[in-house]
């Protein structure tokens, strides 16, 4: 990647980022403390060091994200504000089931999860604070969904689910132009990026706990990484119903514990 190829989108980025900040008088950056938004939390301190940022806590997010969040909250002097969730993730896997297997009865798990993790919350504080301007380091080659949304909202637009305006600055940038962006400023990163992932498993910060991705490898990532958290998921109930799924026997929770000790892992893969 050449030095001019980026220097356009961040001259592109910033651009957007003061057009739109003289529009608003109360902004906030979403930050989730991974790559992404470090980049354009930086971006938008440069026009307004005061800024609210607002990090959605789900209580369940990865240890290094909780670490990064104190230093940098610390070192960069952050007006930060956190949500709580209206439901904890157990409650939800109690009454839904896991993300992507939802219990008997319900629909989408997953969908109830992310809306009493995220969206309810998120939408409280925006209520409360009366913030007018989002903005957030979505990429729209993160997901389809995402670039389903860049096609048909664009960088900058009112969103009628939110109530207010959003901003996606580095909506068309890459992870290789999120990484040059971090070297050329030479900005700090969550520690969760030098954790060794599986081939196909895509490095993102958010909840530790989400099952959506276990096809790609994220079971084994977490067995490798952060072994107390896997054992907990598996033991209060992913473990049965894996086991269930994939070869169709039930065992109660608190019997998988020979399974969960044998190598090569059963539940690596789904
Ligand atoms: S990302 Fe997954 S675990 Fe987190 S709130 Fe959404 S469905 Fe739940």
């Amino acid at each position: 990647m050449s030095r001019k190829h980026i220097d356009l989108k961040i001259k592109s980025a910033t651009d957007l980022i003061k057009r739109v900040l003289a529009n608003h008088e109360n902004p906030v950056v979403a930050c989730s403390f991974g790559k992404n938004s470090m980049v354009v939390l930086h971006m938008v301190r440069q026009f307004n060091p005061e800024v609210c940022v607002l990090f959605n806590n789900t209580l369940m997010e990865y240890p290094d994200t909780y670490k990064f969040k104190k230093i940098i909250s610390r070192k960069w002097n952050l007006n930060l504000i956190e949500t709580r969730p209206l439901k904890t993730f157990w409650w939800v896997v109690e009454n839904y089931g896991f993300p992507l297997f939802s219990r008997k009865g319900h629909k989408d798990a997953s969908k109830n999860c992310c809306r009493y993790l995220k969206e309810y919350p998120i939408k409280k504080v925006l209520r409360q604070h009366k913030f007018d301007l989002y903005f957030t380091g979505l990429s729209r080659h993160e997901s389809r969904l995402r670039e389903f949304s860049a096609k048909k909202y664009g960088n900058y637009f009112y969103s009628r689910t939110f109530k207010h305006w959003k901003c996606h600055p580095i909506q068309d940038w890459t992870k290789e132009d999120i990484w040059a962006y971090h070297e050329i400023y030479n900005i700090p990163y969550n520690s969760l990026y030098d954790k060794k992932a599986p081939d196909g498993f895509d490095l993102r910060t958010g909840c530790w706990c989400c099952t959506i991705p276990i096809k790609y490898g994220k079971i084994e990532f977490l067995r490798k990484n952060y072994p107390h958290l896997w054992k907990l998921l598996l033991k209060k109930g992913l473990g049965s119903l894996i086991l269930e799924k994939k070869v169709g026997v039930s065992l109660p929770d608190g019997q998988i514990d020979d399974l969960i000790q044998n190598r090569p892992c059963f539940f690596d893969k789904y």
